[in-house]
């Protein structure tokens, strides 16, 4: 297991107006003062692991002795021999300060800042990975983000990934939700083609997606309509 601490967070103010819906000729000092409270608040960590794959069945591959059921998953990683399940977390001040916000418009537009801090900490560990392991492209598929791979997924993730908790205080709870919520997890794996769950899924309004619904790829991966 290889734990990155310190995660650097670097946001950009023209990033986040966009994100966040702001005039752009508005007062640069209150979007620089959003940025900086969040980023005084997040403690950016990630834990990683290097597993080789024992055994790919129809719709599961097995992994370190841990099967994860899914057949796009399974798909995805049939030129890989190698992939890294991991964990990452913003930590838990920036959930608590969300949470205490009375103002519900300020709230929203810290929990978005939250979710960008997120995004660039993804990118953080798979720039890392990328120079540590020598690879190109690489694409990643977390639990949950589609019904092919469920939320439950989760526990044999973190099983791969040892003690989380104790690791980068991340833990799973009984509904397989993480603690601190601004976290995310999953399996990065090498890729020719840059691949999104995003867009494997159908869902008409999402601010969180990276690429369009893509129907010819649905059908390549055999999802059906509504799935
Ligand atoms: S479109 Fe939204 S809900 Fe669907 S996979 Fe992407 S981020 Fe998740």
């Amino acid at each position: 297991m290889t734990v990155l601490n310190s995660i650097p967070i670097d946001l950009q103010p023209t990033a986040v107006c966009k994100t966040l819906r702001l005039p752009p000729d508005g007062d640069p000092a209150v979007v620089q003062r959003l940025i900086d409270t969040a980023c005084e608040l997040i403690d950016a960590q990630a834990l990683y692991t290097t597993c080789f794959i024992e055994e790919k069945q129809a719709a599961a591959v097995k992994i370190s002795g841990k099967l994860l059921h899914s057949s796009i998953l399974r798909k995805n990683l049939d030129p890989v021999e190698r992939v890294f399940p991991f964990v990452l977390t913003l930590g838990r001040r920036l959930d608590d300060q969300i949470r205490k916000t009375p103002d519900l418009l300020d709230q929203y537009y810290l929990d978005a800042v939250g979710v960008m801090a997120l995004e660039a900490a993804g990118h953080h560990l798979k720039k890392h990975l990328q120079d540590r392991f020598a690879l190109g492209k690489m694409s990643f598929m977390a639990p949950g983000s589609l019904p092919d791979w469920p939320i439950e997924e989760q526990k044999p993730l973190f099983d791969l990934l040892g003690d989380a908790k104790a690791a980068i205080g991340v833990r799973l709870t009984d509904s397989f939700l993480m603690l601190p919520a601004k976290s995310i997890s999953g399996i990065y794996f090498p890729a020719e083609v840059s691949f999104y769950s995003c867009q494997l899924c159908p869902r008409k309004r999402c601010e969180g997606r990276k690429a369009p619904f893509d129907e010819k790829l649905a059908q390549k991966y055999g999802i059906k309509p509504g799935q």
